[in-house]
């Protein structure tokens, strides 16, 4: 699908580095613009770090390092010269923040200091790689801040949550919001939320994640505020990052076996317009076509008229597979009853239009659109989790009962163990949002209101 709807092109001489491809790009920049949106509207400053971080710097908080030590880029040479000090091409961006961040920030009134940048970053995966999933250069948005107590800090990680309900709404992706266990979180973190969505093989996706770092990184790279009374503190700091996963996910969420379903809001055209025409009345066919794209466009829809001399079924067909949302269909009897014909990509439903009220029309069906999609894949989410009283109720198998699990958990690393080696699962975490549960823990039978949530993962 990513190669026929020409989203990226995975033949660059570097396995898991990826081109992108014009449509695939213009997508992911529609993501990115509700990012910056949502980023800017809540006082966050765009900022643009260097690629290259100094390995001084990134050994400073000895969890991070071990946690990213096997999967970096090192940059050793520098023309004919080797480097005294090695370079770590950029994993993510707190080693290359903090000495910065520990300029910057000077007093109380410097805080909170939030910032983002929307960069590329760089992992080592052995994995097998898959374009917008598992690849070794990353589109990476990361938001970094400081804050002058914990309190604050915790304000800004449901702040990250609400702009992400938001961002999520215009993708009509669902997702789990899954604190991590102790030893998947992410290394250096107090804590960290995962934010996972389910294919439609039942494995989950992590799309990104927010996390808590109390002073675990200030203190390493000194990041001091002075307070009211003259004291030097640490900050409190969080991060927030998502991916080009998000891309992964809209296609693999909403596709079907006839190519893309895109979401309105991400898609570089809302509406095609495919002209029927007869050898009678091409020319007044085409006009009215014009005039229909002139007024779509004037009414602010992004909307392409497909003029090739080529069939409509064999229009329509490269249109499907790029996922336009509504397709408009334009011939002599529609002109003649002053109505267009329109197609829904999510739903196949058709139907006519007025010409006489076209953009608020196709607007209404747009919505109805986004609504609809979102609400379905919802719908899926939700009906992918099955909770379990026991263990034994997972398939050994990669089969088609494979589900996402719920079950009881005691919360202790010992009895998480267990469950994730004798079923080959992963433990995605506890709910965020408290869900009230009463059980016993699936592995010690010890009571508990902890409920966890595994899956097998992409
Ligand atoms: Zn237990």
């Amino acid at each position: 699908m990513v190669e026929r709807a020409a989203l990226s092109d995975k033949r660059y001489p570097i396995k898991g580095m990826n081109v992108w491809t014009p449509y695939g790009w213009k997508i992911m920049r529609f993501v990115d613009t509700y990012i910056r949106r949502e980023l800017d509207a809540t006082g966050h400053d765009e900022v643009c770090f260097p690629l290259l971080i100094p390995e001084t710097e990134f050994k400073k908080e000895k969890d991070h390092i071990k946690g990213f030590d096997s999967e970096v880029y090192w940059v050793t040479h520098a023309g004919l010269n080797e480097l005294d000090v090695r370079l770590v091409v950029r994993p993510t961006s707190e080693t290359a923040m903090y000495p910065m961040f520990a300029l910057w920030v000077r007093s109380h009134q410097d805080l909170p200091l939030k910032t983002y940048q929307i960069v590329n970053t760089f992992r080592y995966e052995t994995k097998q790689t898959r374009p917008f999933i598992r690849v070794r250069e990353i589109h990476f948005f990361e938001s970094h801040t400081c804050h002058d107590s914990e309190e604050d800090a915790q304000r800004q990680i449901e702040e990250d949550l609400e702009i992400l309900r938001r961002i999520m709404k215009e993708l009509c992706l669902p997702y789990f919001l899954l604190r991590r266990t102790e030893w998947d979180k992410f290394p250096g973190a107090h804590y960290t939320v995962g934010i996972d969505t389910v294919m439609p093989n039942y494995r989950t996706l992590q799309l990104g994640s927010v996390h808590h770092y109390r002073t675990n990184f200030s203190v390493p790279y000194d990041i001091t505020y002075e307070d009211e009374n003259g004291e030097h503190k640490h900050v409190h700091q969080t991060t927030y990052g998502m991916s080009e996963r998000l891309l992964g996910a809209l296609i693999s969420v909403h596709g079907d076996d006839d190519g893309l379903v895109l979401p309105p809001a991400v898609a570089p055209f809302q509406v095609v317009i495919v002209p029927i025409l007869s050898k009678k009345n091409a020319e007044v066919v085409t006009a009215a076509a014009e005039r229909l794209r002139d007024e779509l466009t004037a009414g602010g829809i992004r909307v392409k008229l497909d003029d090739r001399d080529d069939r409509p079924g064999s229009k329509f067909y490269d249109w499907e597979i790029k996922g336009v949302p509504l397709r408009l269909e334009l011939g002599g009897r529609d002109i003649e009853n002053n109505v267009v014909t329109f197609a829904r990509r999510d739903t196949s439903e058709k139907g006519t239009i007025g010409l006489e009220s076209l953009v608020p029309g196709v607007r209404l069906i747009l919505d109805t659109i986004m609504h609809d999609m979102e609400a379905k894949a919802w719908e899926f989410q939700n009906s992918s989790v099955r909770h379990i009283e026991s263990a034994d109720e997972i398939p050994k198998e990669d089969t088609a009962e494979q589900r996402v699990y719920s079950f009881g958990w005691c919360g202790c690393d010992e009895c998480g163990h267990a469950f994730e080696d004798a079923h080959d699962i992963k433990i995605l975490g506890t709910p965020y949002i408290p869900e009230e549960f009463e059980g016993k823990c699936i592995i010690c039978g010890k009571p508990t209101k902890t409920k966890a949530y595994a899956a097998r993962t992409m």
